[in-house]
């Protein structure tokens, strides 16, 4: 590839952390390592790229678990990670702050962030933090960066209330495949005549979106495939591409006031039933909290994860326990109910808790928050370690609609024992988005365990939900009919939709170099 002005690294060494991700199951290979860093750095590198018809993966903090941001076709690597500040002076309104090794512009009266893309959940929240402002995504890794949250539209437990990043997104900069800069904006002209425009290096690009009926989003939380939609706003394309389309140079986020005081609780039932009953009723609004905004999240633990917890966590009861429900509720509403926050617990949650039968339970204030957060995430990273010492991952990611979600539950438990291998169950319960973990002890273990997930992501699709709402779905690949692998992507959309995805990445990567192999399977794009 000619000369870039980035820096560049062919040393072996450097480049073997850039060939995996966290699912331990897909490793890659690549020749170049390139680190811009600034926006016009990556522009240049993606520009010679493309000239070069060299395959480009982007790469973030590398905690996907699909496979993603790993270069399994070869190629060149381009991380953003320098890219810690965005480079440019701040717009009117605007100040420079700085924490954590990053800078961000920060309009605090606008309640909205200029950020870089290399910056990380928790670095953006230790920053905000201090404004006492919030970026409400919270996906359960903090070490995600940006542009990787944005790539991949992810989302977490507090997305029950606040919803996924695309909600979240007011502008983005984008570097498209040719190297050309694009500047979205959220509310800009929607997609008319089955054509999406917007303006990238002084020229007007139009992407063709897929006839009706082609490709039809499912209504559920969703991080699987394109955003294709009639009447969609070009900024859509972009959110949850996982990089086929262009790579993040800068985002502008907005935020909210930081509802620092809330009250956490994990509820022990002694059935599932019980927990989710519970769940209907928080979800539906008929503990008629008038007061109170709605829950900020609502997760769900089986009894099998309490169990996989409990040597890290002994505090969790031992008898009569079946499942757990963990919840939050803004506190400041909560003290203008109950003037003993450490003691009690919001009547109407109590009343609720009561009449389904809660069997205890574990409440927190505000100021602990963070301890019922690391106990959450205790879960799937221990699912992670203790995969990756195996067979590796083979966990779900699917959502139903919430009148299939009892049907959803039930096909889990009755395809799981039926294939005999370890499992669990845990996740965005107030989603309808339970994360299904298998944990094989061998690879035949692991054998069986991939059937009963193929044919549970076909239930889930039938059921009219999605087989990813919030990891994406990278270079996954799952058993088909005939026992042949076929993208997993397929599943959901079929044939017609993954050729769909491709005619749309050709339009806008026509020499077919950018993070090929997510989504759509590479021979697709020739
Ligand atoms: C323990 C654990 C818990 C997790 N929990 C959640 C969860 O609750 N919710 C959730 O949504 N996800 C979760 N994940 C998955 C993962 O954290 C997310 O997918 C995250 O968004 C990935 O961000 P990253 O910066 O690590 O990106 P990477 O892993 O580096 O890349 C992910 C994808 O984004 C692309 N990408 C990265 N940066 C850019 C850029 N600047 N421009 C364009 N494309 C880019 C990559 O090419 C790749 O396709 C979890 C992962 C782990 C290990």
């Amino acid at each position: 590839m000619k000369e870039v002005t980035a820096a560049r690294t062919a040393d072996a060494e450097r480049l073997r952390n850039y060939l995996r991700d966290e699912s331990s199951t897909f490793y890659g290979h690549a020749d170049e390592l390139f680190l811009p860093a600034n926006q016009a750095e990556l522009a240049d590198v993606v520009r010679a790229a493309n000239e070069s018809h060299m395959l480009l993966t982007v790469s973030g903090g590398g905690t996907s678990i699909t496979g993603s941001r790993v270069p399994t076709n070869g190629g060149a690597v381009v991380s953003v990670e320098r890219m810690t500040s965005t480079g440019r002076e701040p717009p009117t309104g605007f100040k420079e702050v700085h924490g954590a090794g990053f800078d961000i512009l920060l309009n605090a009266a606008d309640k909205t962030a200029i950020v870089p893309p290399a910056i990380t959940l928790s670095a953006l929240d230790e920053i905000l933090a201090r404004s006492g402002l919030l970026y409400p995504p919270d996906p359960t890794e903090m070490s995600a960066t940006m542009g990787g949250t944005v790539a991949t539209n992810a989302s977490g437990a507090r997305s029950f209330h606040y919803g996924p990043t695309r909600a979240w997104i007011r502008r983005l900069r984008v570097v498209l495949p040719t190297g050309e800069m694009a500047e979205l904006h959220r509310g800009e002209p929607a997609a008319k005549k089955g054509t999406v425009h917007f303006t990238a290096a002084g020229r007007t690009v139009g992407v063709p979106l897929p006839p009706s009926g082609e490709y039809d989003m499912p209504r559920t939380k969703n991080a699987a495939g394109l955003y294709l939609a009639p009447g969609m706003e070009p900024i859509d394309l972009f959110i949850g591409c996982e990089g086929l389309l262009g790579v993040v140079s800068e985002v502008q986020v907005d935020l909210v006031e930081r509802p620092d005081q809330t009250l956490t609780v994990v509820a022990y039932f002694g059935s599932c039933d019980d927990a989710f009953g519970f769940v209907d009723a928080a979800v539906s609004d008929s503990l008629k909290l008038a007061e109170v905004p709605h829950f900020l999240s609502l997760e769900y633990f089986d009894r099998r994860s309490l169990d996989f917890m409990r040597e890290a966590h002994p505090h969790i009861p031992k008898k009569n326990v079946a499942a757990a429900v963990l919840f939050e509720v803004p506190y400041s509403e909560f003290e203008r109910h109950n003037p003993y926050p450490d003691t009690c617990m919001l009547s109407e949650v109590e009343e609720a808790l009561a009449k389904h039968r809660v069997v205890s339970n574990w409440a927190v204030p505000g100021a602990r928050r963070e301890e019922v957060r690391l106990f959450r995430h205790s879960l799937p990273e221990a699912v992670n370690d203790f995969v990756r010492r195996r067979s590796g991952k083979i966990g779900s990611d699917m959502a139903v609609p919430h009148e299939q979600f009892r049907q959803m539950m039930r096909a889990y438990e009755g395809e799981s024992a039926a294939c005999g291998v370890r499992f669990l169950m845990f996740g965005h319960i107030g989603d309808d988005h339970i994360h299904l973990n298998y944990l094989p002890e061998n690879d035949e273990e692991a054998e069986r365990a991939k059937m009963a997930y193929s044919r549970l992501a076909k239930t889930a699709v039938g059921l009219g939900g999605t087989i990813s709402a919030e990891h994406g779905v990278g270079k996954k690949c799952i058993l088909g009919e005939n026992g042949r692998l076929i993208p997993y992507l397929q599943v959901l959309y079929g044939v017609r939709g993954l050729r769909a995805i491709a005619r749309v990445k050709k339009a806008l990567d026509p020499n077919g170099i950018l993070n090929v192999g997510n989504m759509v399977p590479p021979e697709m794009l020739t």
